[in-house]
């Protein structure tokens, strides 16, 4: 009697606990399924920027990525942890903080693709002799690494430099993001003379961020400053603190400089910037991985509303916009200025019809198209930028002078691989994705 009552409490328990948990786990794996499928369409899980990389060998199957991402870019399929919605990665790594095997690396470059990486040695020193490779550029992203790789690379060249009066600095830095700033402060510390190039402003990545958007990092120990106690900051708040230690340690940070081209020759290098040229004992590119944006080359580019990036769509509104460019980020902008009250947005596109938008993108310009806040001119180009107003060529040779507050630009970008194979930076192809 005994035993057929346990017996049917055990029946009991089954049918009321583990059936309805099998059945909401189910559930639960189905719709994950469904939204990676979907989003595989809409081109979602091929991440821009920064993302998780997954040693399939080393991974126990535990969730624990999955549960430490606030971003839901993975979901667990079949029993393994997969890029559900790659768009939405910030780098912040949480998902390989949380990895007990440390299965997950941040990575870069389409996983299905691979992007091509410097060789650089346990310095970050590459295969050129004096001249090292740190932060994002060498394939490693967030705001803790850039530190970091820009102390060791400076304690390195400290501890080898030979002095040499007759250069103009010990140490050419190209880039002030994180890893730029950090190798400038890492220079003072030591003693040496430093000139930080900056094509942009102060900031790197991060002044492109958008507005208010909060920054997580690691608490991290950097030259003459001290502890940096920060895990989480707005991006305005962690700008201040750069120019703040900017400021502080005297870095010499040449803003609005970009570096053309580095030669080596001898045992120094010349470095040809905007501004002219420059000898350094030592490089470092600190140069990250957005690249250059590519310019249209017309009469009043230099005006102050011509943008190659648009940080905060909702800053505009009420306006005439020119958006030049028929990619995916093209497009994006577009949409997003397109949404705010009153704007009047324009994409003027050389080619005849857009060519492989994302699903999503796609989706919104019709949208955007049909409420007429969005047109299109295909087959035209930028002939000429004016205070208000844009002169646009069409496919019969035409002009149209259109009315216009601000035009944004996006022609591509130069990458920074063209730029380290003319230095003769040997790369490596970083490994794709089986
Ligand atoms: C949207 C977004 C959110 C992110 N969120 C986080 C986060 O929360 N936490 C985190 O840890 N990481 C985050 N990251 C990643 C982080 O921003 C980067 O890993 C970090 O900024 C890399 O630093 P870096 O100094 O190597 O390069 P960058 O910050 O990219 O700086 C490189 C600089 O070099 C300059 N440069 C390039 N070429 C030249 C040239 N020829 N001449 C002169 N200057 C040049 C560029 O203009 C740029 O300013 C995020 C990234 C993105 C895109």
């Amino acid at each position: 009697m005994e035993t057929v009552f346990s017996l049917l409490i055990f029946i009991f328990l089954v049918f009321v606990i583990a059936v309805p948990y099998w059945l909401i786990a189910e559930k639960k794996k189905k719709l994950i399924r469904k939204m990676h499928e979907k989003n595989v369409n809409a081109g979602m899980t091929e991440p821009a920027t920064l993302h998780p990389r997954i040693d399939m060998l080393s991974c126990i199957g535990c969730g624990g990525c999955v549960k430490a991402c606030p971003e839901d870019v993975l979901g667990m399929i079949n029993g393994k942890p997969a890029i559900i919605n790659g768009a939405r990665c910030i780098g912040h790594a949480l998902c390989a903080d949380a990895c007990p095997v440390g299965g997950i690396t941040m990575g870069f470059g389409k996983p299905k693709q691979g992007m091509e990486i410097p060789f650089y040695d346990e310095h970050y020193q590459s295969n050129i002799e004096g001249l090292y490779i740190v932060g994002e550029l060498g394939g490693v992203g967030l705001i803790r690494n850039a530190f970091s790789h820009g102390i060791k690379a400076v304690k390195h060249i400290a501890a080898s430099i030979q002095p040499n009066k007759i250069v103009d600095t010990d140490i050419a830095i190209i880039g002030a993001g994180p890893a730029g700033i950090s190798a400038g402060l890492s220079a003072k510390h030591h003693q040496l003379r430093s000139i930080i190039f900056e094509q942009d402003d102060l900031g790197g990545s991060i002044l492109h961020y958008p507005r208010q958007k909060l920054v997580l990092t690691s608490p991290v120990e950097l030259p003459l400053f001290g502890k940096l106690q920060i895990s989480e900051i707005s991006k305005e708040k962690l700008l201040d603190l750069f120019n703040g230690l900017v400021q502080k340690y005297q870095l010499d940070v040449r803003t609005g400089d970009r570096v053309l081209s580095i030669q080596k020759d001898g045992d120094k290098f010349q470095i040809s910037a905007n501004s002219g040229q420059c000898t350094a004992s030592s490089v470092v590119l600190a140069m990250g991985r957005r690249g250059t944006p590519r310019k249209l080359n017309v009469p009043g580019e230099n005006l102050p509303k011509v943008f190659y990036r648009l940080f905060d769509a909702e800053s505009f509104t009420g306006k005439h916009i020119l958006v030049v460019g028929g990619g995916d980020s093209a497009i994006e902008a577009a949409v997003g200025l397109a949404r705010q009250p009153g704007n009047k947005v324009i994409i003027s596109y050389r080619k005849e019809e857009f060519f492989r938008l994302k699903e999503r993108n796609e989706k919104n310009i019709l949208e955007m198209k049909k409420e007429g806040k969005l047109s299109v001119i295909f087959q035209s180009h930028v002939d000429q930028i004016q205070t208000d107003s844009v002169v646009l060529q069409e496919a019969n040779h035409e002009q149209k002078v259109i009315m216009n507050d601000f035009v944004f630009v996006f022609a591509g970008g130069e990458l920074p691989s063209e730029f380290l194979k003319l230095i003769g930076v040997k790369l490596r192809t970083d490994e794709l994705e089986k």
